[in-house]
């Protein structure tokens, strides 16, 4: 009655997809989000993608025109 069957619910294990140790919801695209860009420093992609931003990442709270170049996307206003 009291089994300890509850622990591997813990992290949400989806098959083949790598587990990256952010809160990344793609980690298949991560290298095209603006997390990842801005890490690598490349700024002028980054302001391309963020210059009208309608998009906010919910994990680094980075602003994006494209929800596909977040981690986390949220609806953002202004
Ligand atoms: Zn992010
Ligand atoms: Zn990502």
């Amino acid at each position: 009655m009291d089994e300890h069957n509850n622990l591997n619910k813990e992290f949400p294990v989806s098959d083949g997809i790598p587990i990256v140790d952010n809160l990344c919801t793609n980690p298949e695209n991560h290298k095209t989000h603006l997390c990842e860009l801005k890490s690598l420093k490349k700024m002028a992609q980054v302001e391309k993608l963020s210059a009208n931003p309608k998009y906010i990442c919910g994990n680094c709270g980075n602003l994006s025109n494209k929800e596909g170049a977040l981690c986390a996307p949220g609806p953002y206003q202004k």
